[in-house]
């Protein structure tokens, strides 16, 4: 994992809060207890270009999900290096056992247009790990 980020840094998820004390320790291979904090910290690791953490918490039968990991990670990575990540909005977010949705509004920014968007998203809970289904 990457070390180099400076941990003091306010956490690219625009929580508010220090980077050491949000997204962090799960990009270190804590469980986040709820879609949202894995929500959170997915949106770190675009914004931090770690598409090991993106591949690893993408659930196998997800449209996003690529057999060829070495491919993926480099498409993770051309997206991350293209976009700034202006910042996470939170519209909604509920949770059902086992399942959750994230309403959100990611602000991006490409080549200087944005590009931000708005989805819901899909989580499911398999053997105690929240993983990213579907938008
Ligand atoms: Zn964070």
């Amino acid at each position: 994992m990457k070390s180099e980020h400076d941990k003091t840094m306010p956490c690219p998820c625009q929580s508010g809060k220090q980077y050491e004390v949000c997204c962090q320790p799960f990009h270190l291979g804590k469980k986040p207890d709820t879609a949202l904090q894995l929500m959170r910290s997915r949106f770190a690791a675009y914004a931090l270009c770690m598409p090991d953490y993106i591949i690893h918490t993408t659930h196998p039968s997800s449209p996003q999900f690529c057999h060829d990991a070495k491919e993926w990670a480099q498409k993770i990575s051309e997206f991350s290096s293209h976009t700034e990540f202006k910042g996470l909005e939170i519209l909604g977010f509920q949770e059902n056992g086992s399942f959750a949705t994230v309403t959100f509004v990611a602000h991006l920014i490409q080549d200087k247009k944005d590009v931000s968007f708005t989805e819901k998203s899909y989580f499911e809970k398999v053997k105690g790990k929240w993983l990213y289904r579907s938008g």
